[in-house]
């Protein structure tokens, strides 16, 4: 069955602002939105920590069989939140946001956050190397991943999400109101 509505991933390096677009998204769309984050520790889809970094080592099987039982494959409708994208099968995604930040703001943010370091470090290279949208264009078509700046200029959440916005009446246009037309 096709989907009514698209899948879209917010992905980027912590503190680039992931949750803060996902929820207004999900606000305006009705959009399910599921922070991956949130549901490896809640459901306890991890293994160990790796304790340098203080992050979860994900069981990404179990986290996989979750995600296929939300129904994201069938009808669509979700929004991936995290800082990885390459675990997602590319038939299940058809959009793919990797949000951008100044690194001094970006600094700031993660400071804020406690994080210092090897782990603000770490972090911090990710930003600059832009490791994210790399990882980005390497699992999905070039046209189906997009670049947006999450510094915190002239109201560039509220541009970012409209952008996003727009995009998916584009989409059910083109996948849903031309294919009930046929
Ligand atoms: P992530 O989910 O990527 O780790 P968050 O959404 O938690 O990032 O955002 C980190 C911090 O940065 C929050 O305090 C948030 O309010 C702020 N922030 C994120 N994006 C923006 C933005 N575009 N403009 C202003 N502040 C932002």
């Amino acid at each position: 069955m096709a989907r009514k509505n698209p899948n879209i991933v917010i992905t980027g390096t912590p503190g680039v602002g992931k949750t803060t677009h996902a929820e207004l998204l999900a606000r305006n769309t009705g959009f399910k939105h599921i922070s991956i984050n949130q549901i490896v520790k809640d459901e306890g889809f991890h293994e160990d920590k790796d304790e340098e970094l203080g992050s979860w080592i994900v069981d990404e099987d179990k986290l996989l069989d979750y995600l296929e039982a939300t129904g994201l494959d069938s009808e669509g409708g979700v929004i991936l939140d995290w800082h990885a994208c390459d675990l997602f099968p590319e038939r299940w995604i058809d959009l793919v946001v990797v949000l951008r930040c100044d690194t001094e703001v970006l600094y700031d943010r993660l400071e804020k956050r406690g994080y210092k370091g090897k782990k603000l470090e770490e972090n911090m290279d990710s930003e600059i190397m832009q490791v994210l949208l790399e990882e980005a264009r390497e699992n999905y078509k070039e046209e189906i991943v997009v670049e947006l700046d999450s510094s915190g200029k002239e109201e560039d959440l509220e541009g970012n999400v409209g952008r996003i916005e727009q995009w998916v009446e584009q989409w059910r246009k083109d996948n849903v109101e031309e294919k009930d037309g046929q």
